[in-house]
């Protein structure tokens, strides 16, 4: 077994020695049998949350009423679920009444896809109820059960088997696929986090085209927030779009593609985070700037390094042909006379005391920026009085 999984080995061995039942779980054992970089290693055992806590010494009560304790072993966490029949998801959330059981294979059957229900004991020896080696095997992607029933039961499945035929170029199972165009409408009472969690993972995908191919057949678009106001844009993806990492990256290249799609209004229909909001409209901003001056020394500062993978990724989906590359943009950022603003040898305050007259408002922020760029660009020295000079000769227009 690889190392990852003999470093969680224990957590399995230290279950059995009290009498549980245990095993790895989900996405871990399918990545290992693709051969292919894995998330998280999840197991699921016959122990109660409550005997969890009592047989490990760092438990994470994460999601106790269904059977999940996040497991710190080592300096790693692992995801430790009881053995469990789901009801309903009235909610679109959370199963109503999670049954805990003792056998794996019935905990086996609640799993979304077959390439999604297999366990694997501690020897590496695999239980695979559902033909999920088969699958795995012909690529496919094929509810465990009848379709329309288990979308039904949680319309989250559909995306999710969009966001798996993405990151592993699978196709998906035509019984499954139109099953996935019956129930799409559900969808709609989905909570909204959970299906941002699965687009994020979709846009990212290495076979990102066979996602959204897949995302326009089912019609699955016509129930994404503001999408569904502005359908045309999915047909405008250009066919050079490349994985992108982020949501900031993904809402930059919607409102990029089409303009009457507003960052405040995705952020706040798909709620998202202030930072993830802040890097849409960074990259928005840098991409009207590279197409007017190109990849200079300002557009690589403004960037900094957290946002300049992504700008390239986005830049090259839009603009191919400018083959904008990492290593032009950090050779920008190389011997730039300031990191940030804070190395500027002024401040705000010693800039607005020079205009005692004029009133606050936006001329302070713009000047410190004019300012800003000349130094970066090479064309001021940062040096106070050479500043204050500039200013002096460039002052902010009268209120
Ligand atoms: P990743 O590598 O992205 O973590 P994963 O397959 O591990 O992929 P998770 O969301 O971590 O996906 O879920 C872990 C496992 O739990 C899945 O493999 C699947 O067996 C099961 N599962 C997760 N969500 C659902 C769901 N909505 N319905 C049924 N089973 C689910
Ligand atoms: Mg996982």
């Amino acid at each position: 077994l690889p190392a990852s999984f003999q470093t969680a080995r224990p957590i399995i061995e230290k279950l059995e020695q009290n009498r549980h039942k245990a095993f790895f779980v989900g996405g871990c054992v399918r990545d290992l049998l693709l051969n292919r970089p894995m998330g998280d290693i999840d197991i699921a055992t016959s122990a109660t949350p409550a005997a969890i806590q009592r047989i490990f010494e760092k438990v994470i009560p994460v999601g106790i009423q269904h059977g999940t304790v996040i497991v710190r072993w080592g300096n790693e966490s692992y995801e430790v679920t009881t053995f469990r029949t789901d009801g309903e998801y009235s909610d679109n959330r959370h199963p109503d009444d999670v049954q805990f059981i003792d056998n794996v294979e019935q905990d086996l059957e609640r799993r979304d896809f077959t390439i999604n229900a297999l366990a694997m004991d501690k020897q590496g020896d695999i239980i695979d109820l559902f033909q999920g080696r088969e699958d795995l095997k012909a690529k496919t992607i094929r509810t465990v059960g009848d379709g329309e029933q288990r979308f039904r039961e949680d319309s989250l499945r559909i995306a999710r088997a969009l966001r798996f035929s993405s990151q592993l170029g699978f196709t998906i199972h035509p019984d499954t696929l139109s099953a996935m165009k019956k129930v799409k409408d559900d969808m709609e009472l989905l909570a909204v986090e959970r299906l941002a969690n699965e687009m994020e993972k979709l846009f990212a995908g290495t076979y990102l085209h066979t996602g959204i191919s897949y995302l326009k057949e089912t019609g699955v678009c016509m129930h994404l927030p503001v999408i569904k106001n502005h359908p045309w844009v999915i047909d405008r993806l250009p066919a050079s779009l490349q994985p992108l990492h982020t949501l900031g990256e993904v809402f930059a290249l919607f409102h990029l593609l089409e303009q009457k799609i507003d960052a405040d209004v995705w952020v706040k229909a798909w709620k998202c985070s202030n930072k993830i909001k802040n890097q849409a409209k960074l990259l928005i901003g840098a991409y009207h700037y590279f197409l007017t001056y190109g990849a200079d020394r300002w557009l690589a500062y403004r960037l900094d390094s957290d946002n300049q993978e992504g700008f390239v990724r986005l830049a090259n989906s839009l603009s191919p042909d400018r083959g904008l590359s990492m290593d032009h943009l950090t050779s920008m950022t190389g011997n730039l006379p300031i990191q940030s603003t804070r190395e500027m040898d002024i401040n705000g305050r010693e800039i607005a005391e020079m205009f005692p007259a004029k009133k606050q408002g936006p001329w302070l922020k713009q000047l410190i920026e004019s300012v800003e760029k000349m130094i970066v660009m090479g064309q001021l020295k940062n040096s106070k009085s050479e500043i204050k000079e500039w200013i002096k000769w460039n002052p902010p227009e009268q209120d």
